[in-house]
């Protein structure tokens, strides 16, 4: 058995997946196209999968763990994955399929989960306390890192708070109710407040706003104070020691995260109870390294697999033992 361990990122695009050695380093990497629909998505991480052991020499089964992370509701226990919408798939069990096509154990986290832990690992993150990751990509989520382990919640859905409704005269959200989080401070809500700036649009917003576009710098700071509401919303919720802020719109470096601690400070300044609660120091960025959730994924398959993915992907198995 190798002290070798694997991850895969499943994302909308592209599937980025990871080789790290014992000491959670990367020592391997590899991106592709994601295809579209179940069987494609499946065919993308046993490719990846494939791919990475045969470099490494090594079959998959002689890995110390392997582990994917997806969009959507997931079932970490069972490896079940329901509504990815941007992947085309509603419905499957992808911790047994891959399991079975790949012969070895699979983990399957939320792509944001994944990637809680790999920011909490590749920041350096003490083993006790705690972290809540603010995801800004297409949709808003939070991932929660506490004592070192994930916290899911009952349902999985712990950290989704993109889906609080904060403006009751809101936009409609995808998830059916108006004016969510999610509307107000994200990728999708950014295309559609301010549909410029080919490929970068954040960076354009506030360009604009610099350059002293009014409407941008309107866009702007109503953006930048729904992220320091999220980031209030994670604190008053866990008590997390830091909110460490990750996803495309984190790439605005200084410039969100210097608003977000801005906004923070002036909520302290009229109120004594924002004030003790130093919010400002408790939030950071990131670090800007492409496969986080990758990493992060590896790093779940650290702990046993789940015993219903190993059964029941074992038995369906059809690469020979
Ligand atoms: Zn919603």
């Amino acid at each position: 058995m190798s002290a070798l361990r694997i991850g895969v990122d499943i994302g909308g695009t592209k599937t980025l997946a990871v080789v790290l050695d014992a000491a959670g380093a990367v020592i391997d990497h590899r991106r592709s196209p994601t295809g579209f629909g179940a069987d494609a998505v499946v065919e993308s991480a046993v490719t990846a999968i494939s791919d990475l052991a045969q470099r490494a020499s090594i079959a998959p089964r002689d890995f110390a763990s392997i582990g994917v992370g997806i969009p959507g509701r997931v079932d970490a226990a069972s490896g079940h994955v329901a509504h990815a919408v941007n992947l085309g798939l509603e419905s499957l069990d992808l911790g047994v399929m891959l399991c079975a096509r790949i012969g070895s154990a699979v983990h399957v986290e939320n792509d944001v989960n994944a990637a809680a832990l790999g920011v909490h690992h590749l920041l350096g993150r003490p083993a006790t306390g705690s972290m809540a990751y603010l995801n800004l990509g297409t949709g808003l989520a939070a991932g929660f890192v506490l004592d070192g382990e994930l916290w899911r919640g009952v349902r999985g859905v712990a950290g989704e708070i993109g889906h609080i409704p904060v403006d009751p005269a809101g936009e409609l959200c995808p998830c059916g109710q108006r004016g969510c989080l999610e509307t107000l401070a994200s990728g999708s809500a950014l295309a559609r407040l301010w549909p410029e700036g080919d490929g970068a649009p954040a960076s354009a917003l506030f360009d604009a706003a610099e350059r002293g576009d009014e409407r941008a710098a309107a866009v702007a700071a109503r953006l930048v104070d729904n992220v320091a509401a999220a980031v209030r919303i994670l604190v008053l919720t866990v008590d997390v020691d830091a909110v460490v802020i990750g996803g495309g719109l984190s790439s605005l470096g200084d410039r969100l995260l210097g608003g977000v601690r801005d906004r923070l400070d002036t909520g302290a300044r009229t109120s004594p109870f924002l004030a003790s609660l130093d919010l400002g120091r408790r939030v950071l960025l990131a670090p800007p390294e492409p496969f986080v959730a990758a990493v992060g994924a590896a790093l779940i398959a650290q702990r046993p697999a789940p015993a219903a993915i190993v059964s029941a992907g074992l038995s369906e198995s059809t690469v020979a033992p």
